[in-house]
C-alpha cells in the first residue's frame, strides 16, 4: 500500500486524515490519499524559497530541468507502472505518452529557455528592452486524464521563469506526482521550490485558488470546474490559464486515404479510452466513402486495446450517455456493454444515426464513446464541427483539401491527416467553453512570467 504525502519546503508531511486511491483495474485500494484542506505551510515555503530560485539565472534553472528529466528518465519504467496502475490505461500507453512526454516536457524547456532571446525594441533616440520577471509563487492544478504529463507541462515553465510552485494533482491519481516529489529530493531540487499537495478538488483545489499569495493559477480540467476557478479568481486578478474540456471532430474527406485515416480515426477515437481532451470523439465522414470508412473502422477497432475508464462513477457517467444516444435515436454499432469482470471497464462503443446537435453528438463524455455521422458538403461537415459549445481540437483527413477545411475549423489546434503530433513550441489552448489562453513554447513563458518594459533614452 503506497502512503501518498505532501511535498512541503522539502519535507514529506500529512494530514490527519487519508481516503483511499482506487485503480480501476480491479477496484482495489492501491494507495492513501491525504486530505489536505489548507495550503498556509506550502505557500510559505513557497515564498521563502523565491529569492533563492529567482535569484538564479535562467541558464542555471534550466540546469535543473535537465537534472529533473534526467532522473525521472532513469525510473521511467517505474513512472509507466504507476501511472497504468493509478488510471488504468495499458503500460504501453503510459509509457509512451505519459512517462516519455513527462521527461520530454522538462528537456524541452530546459532547451527553451537557454534558447530564449532578448527581445529589444529600438527608438530613435532611446532603446527598449524586455525583461521577464518570475510572477511569484503560482498554483497548477491538473486533472487524472495524464496525470504526470500534464502537471509536468506546468511544472516546468514556471520553475524556468523563477516561480516557486504549488502543484495540486487530481486526487485521483496522485501517484506520479508523489514519485516526482521523491524524485526532486533526492536530487536535491532547494526546499520549497516544489510544492505538492494532495486532496479534493473543491477543498485543496479550491484553497490555492483562493489563496491571495499565489499569484497566478494555471488550470486543467472540466469546463464547469473551470468556471468556479475562474470566478475566484478574476475580482483578486490573478493570472489565470483555463485549458478545459472538448467535444472534437475528426472529420474524413471523400479523398482521404483510408490506410491512414482509419487507423488514424480509431486513434484519435479511443487512445486512453476516449479520456484525452483532445479526442475526436465525434466522426464525420463524406457520404460517398462511409459505408467503406465504417466497414474498416469497425474491423480495425476489434484489434484496439484500451483500458478501462477511470473509474466506476465514471463509467456510470459514460453508461449513462450510451443510454440516452439510444433514446435519441442512435443505434449502437459497437460496444455499449460492460465487461463481466472487476474494475471500470466499459467495451469500446460507436454508435451512428444520430443528429450532429443531439447532446451525445454535442456534450464531453470524455470516454469511449464516439459518435458518427455523415455529410454531403465540406461546409456542412465545417458546420457540423462548429456546433458544440467546445473549441479544443480537432483533425481533418484528405489528401487535397485538409488545410482549407482546418482553417475554418473553431478550434485551438487542429491536425491534417495526423493526431496528437505535438511540437511543444506551438500553442496549446481552446477556444469557446474549452479555456481562455495558451501553453506551450512562448506562450507558457509569457504565461509564466512579468513581462517589464525598461526604456532608455540615448544620451
Ligand atoms: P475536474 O475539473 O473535475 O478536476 C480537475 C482538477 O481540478 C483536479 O485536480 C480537481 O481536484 C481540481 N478541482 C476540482 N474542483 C476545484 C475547485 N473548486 N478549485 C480548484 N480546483 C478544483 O476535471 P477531471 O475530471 O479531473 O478531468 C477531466 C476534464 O479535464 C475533462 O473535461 C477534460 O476535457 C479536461 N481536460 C482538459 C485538457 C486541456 O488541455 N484542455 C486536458 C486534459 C483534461
Amino acid at each position: 500500500m503506497i502512503r501518498v504525502e505532501n511535498l512541503v519546503g522539502g519535507e514529506f508531511v500529512t494530514p490527519d486524515e487519508f481516503f483511499d486511491d482506487i485503480s480501476p483495474l480491479d477496484n482495489s485500494v492501491i494507495a492513501k490519499i491525504p486530505r489536505t484542506k489548507n495550503v498556509d505551510d506550502a505557500v510559505n515555503a513557497a515564498k521563502a524559497a523565491l529569492p533563492i530560485w529567482s535569484g538564479l539565472t535562467i541558464e542555471e534553472r534550466c540546469v535543473w530541468l535537465d537534472k529533473i528529466a534526467n532522473a525521472l528518465e532513469l525510473q521511467i519504467e517505474e513512472v509507466a507502472r504507476l501511472e497504468s496502475l493509478d488510471t488504468g490505461k495499458p503500460y504501453s500507453v503510459a509509457l509512451d505518452v505519459d512517462a516519455n512526454r513527462s521527461v520530454n516536457n522538462f528537456r524541452f524547456f530546459a532547451e527553451f529557455g537557454r534558447s530564449l532571446k532578448s527581445e529589444t525594441f529600438e527608438m530613435a533616440d532611446a532603446t527598449n528592452y524586455v525583461i521577464r520577471k518570475p510572477i511569484g509563487v503560482v498554483g497548477l492544478i491538473s486533472p487524472w486524464n495524464l496525470p504526470l504529463y500534464l502537471l509536468s507541462w506546468k511544472i516546468a515553465p514556471a520553475l524556468l521563469m523563477g516561480n516557486t510552485v504549488i502543484a495540486k494533482p487530481s486526487e485521483i491519481t496522485p501517484l506520479t506526482a508523489h514519485f516526482l516529489g521523491r524524485i526532486c529530493t533526492d536530487i536535491g531540487l532547494p526546499d520549497g521550490v516544489l510544492n505538492i499537495v494532495n486532496g479534493y478538488g473543491p477543498e485543496v483545489g479550491q484553497a490555492i485558488v483562493e489563496h491571495p499569495e499565489i499569484k497566478a493559477i494555471s488550470f486543467t480540467g472540466g469546463t464547469a470546474t473551470g468556471k468556479i476557478v475562474a470566478a475566484t479568481a478574476a475580482p483578486m486578478f490573478k493570472k489565470l490559464s483555463l485549458e478545459l474540456g472538448g467535444k472534437n471532430s475528426s472529420i474524413v474527406l471523400q479523398d482521404a486515404d483510408l490506410d491512414i485515416a482509419v487507423p488514424g480515426v480509431l486513434r484519435a477515437s479511443f487512445l486512453n479510452s476516449g479520456q484525452i481532451c483532445l479526442c475526436g470523439s465525434r466522426v464525420l465522414v463524406h457520404s460517398s466513402i462511409y459505408d467503406e470508412f465504417m466497414a474498416k473502422y469497425l474491423h480495425e477497432l476489434q484489434d484496439f486495446e484500451i483500458g478501462p475508464v477511470i473509474s466506476e462513477e465514471h463509467r456510470s457517467k459514460v453508461m449513462s450517455y450510451i443510454e440516452l444516444a439510444k433514446q435519441e435515436g442512435g443505434e449502437v454499432l459497437a460496444g455499449g456493454c460492460i465487461p463481466d469482470k472487476a474494475g471500470a471497464w466499459i467495451d469500446a462503443t460507436v454508435i451512428s444515426g444520430l443528429s450532429h446537435t443531439s447532446r451525445t453528438a454535442t456534450e464531453e463524455i470524455f470516454g469511449p464513446v464516439v459518435t458518427v455521422h455523415s455529410f454531403e458538403t465540406e461546409q456542412e461537415a465545417i458546420e457540423m464541427a462548429n456546433c458544440t459549445q467546445y473549441g479544443l481540437a480537432g483533425s481533418v483527413w484528405s489528401k487535397s483539401r485538409g488545410r482549407q477545411v482546418a482553417e475554418k475549423i473553431e478550434s485551438g489546434m487542429v491536425w491534417v491527416n495526423t493526431w496528437l503530433h505535438r511540437d511543444l513550441r506551438v500553442p496549446f489552448g481552446g477556444v469557446k467553453d474549452s479555456g481562455v489562453g495558451r501553453e506551450g513554447g512562448l506562450w507558457s513563458i509569457g504565461f509564466f512570467s512579468e513581462a517589464v518594459n525598461i526604456c532608455v533614452m540615448e544620451d
